[in-house]
Formats: C-alpha cells, structure tokens, sequence
C-alpha cells in the first residue's frame, strides 16, 4: 500500500485524544463559549457570575498570536523568517514563555525539542499532514544539521537570534497546554466555581475534579482505553502516534519526530498523558514521552513531578501517580 494519508480534520474526522467522561458538579453549567484557533478547535464550559467570553477568547488568541508559525507577525514566526544573526525582541510575557520552552527542552534532554520544525516541515507535518512518502536519509541527515536548538540564544536582555537561517522553532507541542493554563488562570482570578476547558485535546479542570478517558490508540470497540480522574486545578495532554499520521508501504510514520534521529518516534510508549498543574509541562512531556518511551519518561516524570499514564505497544498501561479504570479490555494496567 502506498502513500495513504490521513488529513487531520479534512479526510478523517479528527482523533480526539481525551473525552470529557463526567464532571460531579450538580449545577449546570451556565456558559460557554467554543471557536477554533492553533489548528484545533477549543470549547470551555463553565459556571461563573458574569460572561467571561471576552477573556477567555482573548487569552486564546494572544497565545496564537504570539507563538503560531503560521501568524506572520508572532514572534516565533519573525525569527523563523529572520536571518542569522538578527535579534528579535521579545516582551515580558514573550520572554518567560521562551524561557519555560527552553527549559522543557533542556529538562527532557531535548526529547521535547522546539527546533524540530525544519524536520516537521520536511516530513510534511506541518498540519495538515501534507507527507506521503518518508524522506531520503540525506534529506534527514541534512535537515537534522539545522534542527538544534544549540543553534538559538535567548538573551536576558529579552532578545532571541539564530546562528543558522534555516533553523525554525515550533511551539505547537506545549502551546495547547500553556493556552489551557492561561484560560484556567482566567477562570480562576474572576471566582469561577467550576469549568472544564478543552484546547485540541488538552483539558484543564476548574473548581470540580473530572473524569477524563483517554482514546484507545488501536482499533477499538469501545470509545475510551481507559480513564482517571483529573483534579481541580489541573491540566492534562496526551500525544500519541495515531493523532497524524501516513502510511508508506505498510509503515506508520507519525508526527512526533525523535530529535536524535530526525524520524518518527520509535520507543515502546504509543500514547502518553501526562497531568500536572503547568500546564505548558504537561504538554510537552507528553510529546517527549512518546520519543523517550516508558523507561526514560518515567524518571523525567519522577523528577518533575507530574503524574502521568502511558499505553505501551504492547497494549500495557504504566501509571505514575495516577489510578486509572481500565474500560477496554485489551488493555492491561501493569
Ligand atoms: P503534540 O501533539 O503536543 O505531541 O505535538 C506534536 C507536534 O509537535 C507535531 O505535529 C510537530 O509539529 C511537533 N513535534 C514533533 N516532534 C516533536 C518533538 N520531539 N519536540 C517538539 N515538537 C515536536
Ligand atoms: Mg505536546
């Protein structure tokens, strides 16, 4: 079989992640307000003295517009295009989120690694997923040259440059955790007594604690693998190798790129949803728990202090911290 490609939202329904199981509150839930941005769509429900559609919209698109590749004047995007050498500069906000992505990258030993895109690009998945057929190992061997983060200095000054004109970052493996927690944080300052906000997958729980079930990664009969409980105040992300993909020859090849090796991620962990209060860390790991798989991934949540559940290839379900009901069968909690 040649070249099937799967386009996120356009041939296939989009794979959602995580599914809002029950949340225990008995009052309803009194507004909400949903749209699309960063390539997926958000909805957040919740239950408050006034509208606060206004805040909640603008905390979404300020992320977009600050951290988006595809927004021309986002700050990621103007040292995308900039030559090597020239500094952009960077506001308060700008430069504590750049900071915080650094340090993700650094804390995972650049499993999560916002230097990929010149390999994202190459593999055709900047979304929607344009890859048909895996590119030549000299392509990723070349491409890989300037895919380092070694090659971008962030400067207390707030400026950020690039050594290489063709190095580009991309935020978009933390972005959905961050915009969750800035919405959270929106929630929380104007006394929201419960909420569940929902980024492209990424959920975050205000005021009340909520099951969440996670998406079988493999063929199922049921809508969920397993669930577990997420607690107020909390965010969960989960990335996998069935999210975007193509198929080449009988070969998956999928979106979460190995740093190392400039191709899709082969370790034994297939899904990984890790759960924390940052909600920009819960994302990220969760994209680095797919390329570390489960052995390094759980001494990275170990030192982090996230909790977390992996789904191996083999179908086992690892869990750090967190109990889970296991609802479909084939999987097994190890
Ligand atoms: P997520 O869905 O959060 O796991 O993010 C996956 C997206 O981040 C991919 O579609 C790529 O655009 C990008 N990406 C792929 N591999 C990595 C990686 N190892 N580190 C950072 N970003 C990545
Ligand atoms: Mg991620």
């Amino acid at each position: 079989m040649k070249g099937r490609t799967f386009r996120r939202g356009v041939a296939l329904l989009p794979v959602l992640l995580l599914t809002i199981l029950f949340a225990n509150s008995c009052a309803p839930f009194l507004r909400s307000v949903n749209g699309f941005s960063m390539g997926a769509s958000y909805y957040v429900d919740y239950y408050a003295a006034s509208d606060l559609s206004a805040e909640i919209r603008a905390a979404i698109s300020d992320v977009d517009a600050r951290y988006s590749v595809s927004f021309g004047p986002s700050c990621v995007s103007m040292l995308d295009q900039s030559g090597a050498g020239a500094a952009v500069s960077l506001d308060e906000e700008e430069y504590r989120a750049f900071s915080r992505v650094f340090a993700l990258a650094e804390s995972s030993d650049y499993a999560f690694d916002p230097a990929i895109f010149p390999l994202v690009k190459l593999w055709g998945f900047d979304p929607p997923v344009t890859g048909t057929v895996p590119p030549s190992s000299e392509r990723i061997s070349e491409t890989l040259t300037h895919s380092s983060l070694s090659l971008f200095s962030l400067s207390s000054d707030h400026t950020v440059s690039k050594s290489d004109a063709a190095a580009m970052l991309d935020f978009g493996a933390a972005m959905k955790g961050y915009a969750a927690e800035r919405v959270r944080d929106v929630l929380i300052a104007a006394n929201a007594s419960s909420a569940l906000v929902y980024i492209g997958g990424t959920i975050a729980a205000v005021g009340e604690d909520c099951r969440i079930g996670v998406t079988p990664p493999r063929d199922s009969k049921e809508s969920f693998a397993f669930s577990f409980v997420l607690k107020s105040g909390e965010i969960c992300a989960t990335s996998g190798d069935y999210e975007r993909y193509f198929e080449y020859d009988g070969v998956r090849y999928h979106h979460i790129l190995d740093p190392k090796t400039g191709a899709p991620a082969t370790s034994d962990v297939i899904s990984a949803t890790v759960i924390s209060s940052d909600g920009m860390m819960a994302d990220a790991y969760a994209t680095a728990a797919v390329v570390l798989g489960s052995e390094k991934a759980l001494a990275l949540f170990e030192r982090s202090n996230v909790r977390a559940a992996l789904i191996t290839r083999d179908l086992k379900v690892i869990t750090y911290n967190v109990d889970v009901t296991i609802k479909d069968a084939s999987y097994v909690a190890e």
